[in-house]
């Protein structure tokens, strides 16, 4: 009667959540395996309906699947829905119920800071769901947080007006130099720091100088270190890489699919063993 859960991604091989959630089992010696599942689009919704008849514990979903597997859901979260997107999904009571971990996930990682003006750079599911977080974080005490986001592609975008946005502004050097000045917290939520090649294909530099001095530079990206979170450092600029969030949002769903409170010292030994990168 080993319980089964997994991760569902196209490609996945990459994935670093079997090593996170298999060391949370085994820390809190729960009878489980969590492995990882490469499923192709056309493959998605026969596999979500094998998580009911297999009856497990519950499935994370990730790239490029997060948008789609929110519609094959029976119910989701008010998270999933302000995000258009799930990353967990668990059976409850024969039906499927998705949410989006990756919102805790991201304000669990900024915790302690207190931001006033937050630039967000992106439009995909991730930069919604850092502004869904940056939303909850203004409600829960950094009142008067304003938030623009900045993307290549704008238009894309304007949803992220209703999620919370104040602006949506094109990635060009002036405006990145208007809504950069003073700014406190940064955070690249773009794929861009995934390779050397993509970081070099930016639209237009960031520059970074234009922040206030105390200011945060935040990136998803958990498997390397992003040239933009390097160059904020040697300015003497805070920052913090994606790896909390990773191990965070991981924690929120182990939850979920256990109803156990998370062992994230052991999840974050995990990351750190099978990324050594990360920290
Ligand atoms: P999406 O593919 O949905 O969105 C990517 C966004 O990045 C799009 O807005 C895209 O613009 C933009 N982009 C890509 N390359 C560039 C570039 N060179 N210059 C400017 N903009 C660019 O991805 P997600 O939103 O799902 O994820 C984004 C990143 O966040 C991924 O690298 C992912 O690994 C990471 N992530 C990390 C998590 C964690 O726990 N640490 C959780 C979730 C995501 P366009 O639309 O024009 O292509």
């Amino acid at each position: 009667m080993t319980g089964v859960a997994g991760v569902i991604g196209w490609p996945i091989d990459h994935s670093l959540s079997p090593a996170i959630h298999n060391a949370a089992f085994r820390a809190l010696g729960i009878d489980a395996v969590y492995t990882a599942f490469a499923v192709p689009p056309e493959d998605l919704a026969a596999a979500l309906v094998g998580v009911r008849a297999l009856r497990l514990l519950g499935l994370n979903v990730t790239v490029p699947h997060k948008r789609a597997a929110m519609l094959l859901c029976d119910e989701v979260s008010d998270v999933a829905v302000a995000t258009g997107a799930v990353n967990t999904i668990v059976p409850r009571d024969g039906k499927l119920w998705g949410t989006n971990t990756d919102v805790e996930g991201f304000a669990g990682s900024l915790a302690g800071a207190r931001p006033r003006r937050a630039v967000v750079l992106g439009a995909g599911g991730a930069a919604a769901a850092v502004v869904v977080a940056l939303r909850k974080l203004a409600a829960g005490g950094a009142a008067g947080l304003s938030v623009s986001v900045v993307a290549r592609d704008a238009d894309a975008a304007r949803p992220l007006l209703d999620l919370g946005a104040g602006e949506v502004l094109p990635w060009t050097e002036p405006a990145l130099a208007g809504v950069l000045a003073g700014a406190d917290l940064l955070v690249d939520a773009t794929s861009a720091g995934l390779d050397e090649t993509r970081e070099r294909a930016l639209p237009a530099p960031v520059p970074l100088d234009a922040l206030a001095g105390d200011a945060w530079v935040c990136s998803l990206i958990y498997h390397r270190r992003p040239a933009l979170l390097a160059d904020a450092a040697a300015r003497g600029l805070r920052t913090l890489d994606g790896a909390d969030m990773l191990v965070r949002q991981a924690a929120a769903s182990f939850t979920l699919f256990t109803g156990e409170p998370a062992p994230l010292d052991a999840m974050r030994a995990a990351l750190r063993a099978a990324q050594p990168t990360a920290r």
